[in-house]
């Protein structure tokens, strides 16, 4: 017989400052919890050049934030599960979250995923899941022999570009940033950035400003894709979770922090609201017991 999922208390998405004040809070209140994002915390940490901004810390590097950060995590034996979550689904009385092809099971998530650098472009959401995938482990096989595009964001997705040109037969890749390290006798590198998704049930083309290009499938990796894409029946406004201030969402269990409930997009916001929304899921378990 298998033996049934474990049941977290709570999953937090995102390993930037939200994510962060909710694990730290999660842990002094002796909760159960996984934690899903990168080792490396946040990009958006490590990339900026000097923060002047935070209470305690005068003129440090993001690197140095970064580590600071890594440390605190490392002291206190918080685990950070390294998977991107491609779906949350609500289940009733807890929450599924999908990585890759794996299931996990939380009473409570919460949603501490950033914003994106890159906004969805025309079609993008409406295709999803009709030839549109942000998720080259879940989605590559059904593109066995099959003409796809893939435009990411970010070097650090070139192995899923790898992985999927060894299973389509053609590969058109469309980097957004320099120097890409990508190499396949299939794959064509496509300096010209998509303007649209074409098709009417499933996606037929790329609209890139004048000329198509026929595909059969897209994938678009960035690191962080829009929360109403992430969660079905989340309420979202221009692109932000709504929540009120206790960090509560529009569905029960469901709580968001950081740059993705809107602005003002900065660090000791986002570490604020992760905290909030921990306070929330351990209010919110003591009621429903
Ligand atoms: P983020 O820091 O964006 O972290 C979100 C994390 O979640 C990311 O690691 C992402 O990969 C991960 N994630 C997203 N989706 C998923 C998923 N589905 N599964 C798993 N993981 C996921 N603010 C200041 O206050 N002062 C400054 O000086 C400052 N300088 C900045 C400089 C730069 C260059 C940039 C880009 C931003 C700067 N900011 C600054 C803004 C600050 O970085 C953000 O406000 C802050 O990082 C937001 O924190 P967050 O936790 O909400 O999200």
């Amino acid at each position: 017989m298998m033996d049934a999922p474990i049941r977290y208390d709570c999953a937090i998405i995102g390993t930037g400052p939200a994510g962060l004040a909710a694990a730290l809070t999660l842990k002094a209140l002796n909760k159960n919890f996984i934690w899903f994002g990168s080792q490396q915390m946040s990009e958006k940490i490590r990339k900026a050049e000097l923060i002047s901004n935070f209470p305690g810390l005068c003129n440090v590097s993001g690197e140095k934030m970064a580590a600071a950060f890594r440390n605190q995590v490392e002291s206190l034996q918080i685990v950070i599960t390294q998977k991107t979550v491609t779906g949350v689904y609500h289940m009733g009385k807890y929450y599924g979250l999908l990585c890759d092809q794996e299931m996990f099971e939380a009473t409570t998530v919460i949603l501490a995923t950033g914003v994106e650098a890159v906004k969805p472009i025309e079609g993008e959401l409406e295709l999803l899941g009709r030839g549109v995938s942000y998720c080259a482990t879940c989605d590559g096989m059904l593109y066995r022999g099959k003409t796809i595009a893939l435009v990411s964001t970010s070097a650090e997705f070139e192995h899923e570009v790898q992985f999927l040109s060894n299973l389509a037969e053609k590969v058109y890749f469309i980097p957004m940033y320099r120097n890409p390290a990508v190499n396949g006798e299939n794959i064509e590198i496509i300096r010209k950035m998509p303007k649209a998704v074409i098709g009417l049930r499933k996606v037929e083309a790329l609209d890139m400003g004048g000329e198509e290009l026929p595909i059969d499938g897209v994938f678009f990796l960035k690191s962080a894709v829009s929360p109403s894409a992430l969660v079905m029946g989340l309420e979202v406004e221009d692109g932000h979770v709504v929540v009120d201030r206790h960090c509560r969402t529009n569905l029960p269990g469901c709580f968001a922090a950081g740059d993705c409930t809107g602005r003002p997009y900065q660090y000791v916001k986002a570490a604020g609201e992760g905290n909030v929304a921990a306070h929330s899921v351990v209010h919110y378990l003591s009621e429903i017991v």
